[in-house]
């Protein structure tokens, strides 16, 4: 468990920690792979003690003696013996993905189409009152970052006010995404968006509920504005939904809802086959998987930009050596091979 340096709030729950789960799996060649997975309890249905229950006794026996470099197949052997649980999942393929860098030698990266791109990430801004946000949008471009999402999605009025105070601000220079969780009514969402307007925003994630994939539709073809499906899609299979319903202008890829890389590359492709730009995102996760998110970024032609700050909003980081570092809001993957993340050696299993 980590606590985060302040409460963060967004449409439907305010964290004050973060509880995540570490894995690390030992090979006979004595190669050490290491995973994390965050369970996000309103968004993947798991808890902490749900997800080490799972790797312990369902996805573990999945591997012993088992060849790592046929991953395919033990991802798919994963979801034989269980049913969701991505965020556990996502920290086993993390750490067989590490391991393969490592027994190569190699960032990730160079396993996953090699480095082909920088990739920035925005620094996210929780939902408080308008004055505070624009204080903390200021703080987030001193730190150099040029792209600032603002959480929405508890009252139109509100939060038009809250991106209007952000916007004035930063400026026009600066980046502006809203993410709304969820949190309105189709009708709500129309509104808010066509107030939006004005304030130039770059995109709205999710404004409706995640199983109003017919409503999330109805909004994309209303607006102008960029609509980003983020919980409508865990799955291959939910982007497929998204595509023939035509209800999402972009997707926002997790490893935590995806249940890893392996997979995440399947949306990737998948969206990449039909026109739709991603974005990978993140739960309330450390340095250690958000490495690994970062080597799927800058390896994955379609995934174009980042949200990838949430290292930035805990008290702890576990990693001593390696880990990804933020310069001027660009992600700076690690050279070390592997996910390229060495752990503190007093760090709590
Ligand atoms: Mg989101």
């Amino acid at each position: 468990d980590i606590q985060l340096i302040e409460p963060f709030r967004i449409a439907f729950e305010t964290i004050t920690s973060t509880m995540g789960i570490l894995v690390q799996i030992h090979t006979d060649e004595n190669i050490v792979g290491m995973g994390e997975g965050v369970p996000t309890t309103i968004i993947t249905g798991e808890t902490q003690e749900g997800a080490i229950h799972a790797v312990n006794k369902y996805l573990a026996p999945t591997l012993f003696g088992k060849d790592p470099f046929k991953i395919g197949k033990l991802i798919a052997q994963m979801d034989r013996v269980v049913l969701g649980n991505s965020s556990a999942k996502a920290a086993v393929d993390i750490a067989l993905h590490d391991i393969l860098g490592k027994a190569i030698n190699k960032p990730l990266y160079n396993l996953l189409g090699g480095y082909v791109h920088d990739v920035s990430s925005d620094c996210t801004i929780g939902i408080k009152k308008p004055e505070e946000m624009a204080k903390d949008a200021l703080a987030i471009v001193e730190k150099g970052f040029n792209t600032i999402k603002v959480k929405i999605g508890v009252d139109v009025a509100e939060d038009v006010e809250r991106v209007r105070r952000v916007r004035e601000a930063v400026g026009d220079d600066i980046v502006i995404r809203v993410d709304a969780n969820q949190g309105y009514s189709v009708k709500a969402a129309i509104r808010v968006v066509h107030k939006l307007e004005p304030y130039q925003i770059q995109l709205v994630e999710q404004p409706v509920p995640a199983w109003n994939i017919e409503g999330l539709a109805i909004v994309k073809h209303a607006v102008s504005v960029p609509i980003m499906a983020d919980e409508s899609v865990h799955s291959p299979q939910d982007a497929i939904e998204i595509i023939k319903r035509d209800a999402a202008d972009m997707i926002n890829i997790k490893l935590m809802k995806a249940g890893g890389i392996f997979k995440a590359r399947q949306i990737a492709t998948v969206a990449e086959a039909a026109g739709i730009p991603c974005i990978v995102g993140c739960m309330e996760e450390t340095k250690v998987s958000i490495t690994a998110a970062a080597h799927f970024a800058v390896s994955t032609e379609n995934v174009r930009e980042a949200d990838l700050d949430s290292p930035l909003f805990l008290k702890e980081d576990p990693v001593m050596e390696g880990g990804i570092e933020y310069e001027q809001g660009m992600l700076k993957v690690p050279s070390l091979p592997g996910i390229g993340v060495v752990l503190k050696e007093n760090w709590r299993y």
